[in-house]
């Protein structure tokens, strides 16, 4: 992880991440640097300036070719729990800067010139215990996506939460202060939901942490949705609203209209009664995949199984060229036979073109 340049600079560290996954023999997923400093006012001449953040004292700078993010260090206060904290010092010491931090395996620093790593809080000792532990009490009362956060990190490298943090989340669990920043929540969401993990799903209906999108109740269902993400919606950017939909309370996500569309698929499939195959491929084919997986979740996992292994891959061959071949004149008529057409190809799938004309002449010739 070692980036050249910055290697005479004695007042860098990597931060974070970047550390915990170094020592845990991981790949990183991003680079965290921290100057011990003000880094826009020293750190300009490391490289072509790509942004400045006056407000968090951060910056941005290119070094051959690379864009590195370079933090001052800082200290932030939570006046308003729950939302971003204001930043109170821009340029504080290490063991200040550490204070802000959430999980004590996340504070670790090392310095880029040296390689020596700084331990101001216990972090090696929680690493080597597999352990996440909050730095102070107020924790999860300051930021709540901590909670989230501490299960993406339990979830990825099989730790557990510590003992006294645990305590915390459960407290913290039982008396929510809904009047928080839901941006920082669904974002924490879509990244450990988004895991596609029953397991993470269970966790986060067992210990009630989706308490923090909903004060309403929830009980784990029986049905597993990773299998079914797997086998139907692998690549979907959407996964998350499949685990987070099944809570069905979403109101305070400020979802966009593609997610929105996810759950008024599901709600709108939810109000049918089925009597055939013919009603549930017309009412399926047009809804996002994700719906139907809610759906086989929430309401009917048969028929929605039924529906994505047998029918979904059916479709009638004839078309309107064929219609008038057959001396039809193009008219709303047509509809009404292609979904004769289909009625009777969901029944029996192998029917060829050849087959679909002939059932056309037999049941509307004169
Ligand atoms: P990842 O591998 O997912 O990037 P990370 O630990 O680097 O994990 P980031 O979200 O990149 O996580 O954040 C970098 C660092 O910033 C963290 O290691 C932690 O020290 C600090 N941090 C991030 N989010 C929070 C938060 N909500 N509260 C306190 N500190 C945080
Ligand atoms: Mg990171």
């Amino acid at each position: 992880m070692d980036i050249i340049n910055l290697k005479d600079n004695p007042k860098l560290y990597y931060v974070g991440g970047v550390v915990r996954d170094e020592l845990l023999g991981r790949e990183s997923l991003d680079v965290d640097i921290v100057y011990e400093g003000n880094a826009i006012e020293d750190c300009t001449s490391l490289g072509e300036v790509v942004r400045i953040n006056p407000d968090f004292g951060t910056i941005r700078v290119k070094i051959q070719g690379r864009e590195v993010d370079i933090a001052s260090t800082r200290t932030e206060r939570y006046d308003h729990k729950g939302h971003l904290p204001q930043v109170e010092k821009i340029g504080c010491s290490l063991k200040e800067d550490v204070l802000r931090r959430d999980f004590t395996v996340n504070s670790l620093y090392k310095s880029v010139a040296t390689g020596e790593i700084l331990d101001f809080t216990g972090g090696l000792e929680d690493l080597k215990n597999k352990k996440l532990r909050v730095l102070h009490d107020k924790s999860f009362v300051d930021d709540p996506t901590r909670i989230i956060r501490a299960l993406k990190f339990s979830h990825r490298f099989g730790f557990a939460l510590e003992e006294n943090t645990f305590r915390l989340q459960r407290e913290y669990l039982k008396n929510i202060n809904y009047d928080m920043c839901y941006k920082r929540i669904k974002k924490e969401l879509i990244e450990t939901l988004g895991l596609n993990s029953d397991e993470v799903f269970q966790k986060f209906i067992n210990e009630k942490i989706y308490k923090l999108v909903t004060p309403k109740d929830v009980k784990l269902l029986s049905v597993k949705i990773e299998p079914l993400v797997n086998k139907y919606a692998k690549i979907s950017e959407n996964i998350w609203l499949i685990y987070v939909g099944v809570l069905r309370d979403l109101s305070r996500l400020e979802l966009t209209r593609k997610e929105q569309k996810i759950l008024d698929d599901f709600s709108e499939l939810e109000d049918f009664e089925f009597r055939n195959d013919f009603e549930i491929y017309r009412a399926f084919e047009d809804k996002e995949i994700e719906s139907v997986i809610l759906y086989a979740v929430l309401k009917e996992e048969k028929i929605a199984r039924h529906y994505l292994e047998n029918l979904r891959e059916i479709k009638i061959e004839i078309t309107g060229k064929d219609l008038e071949n057959i001396g039809f004149k193009p008219s709303p008529k047509y509809k009404e036979i292609f979904d004769f057409v289909l009625a009777k190809k969901l029944e029996n799938p192998k029917m060829t073109l050849a087959d679909e004309i002939s059932c056309v002449k037999e049941n509307f010739g004169d």
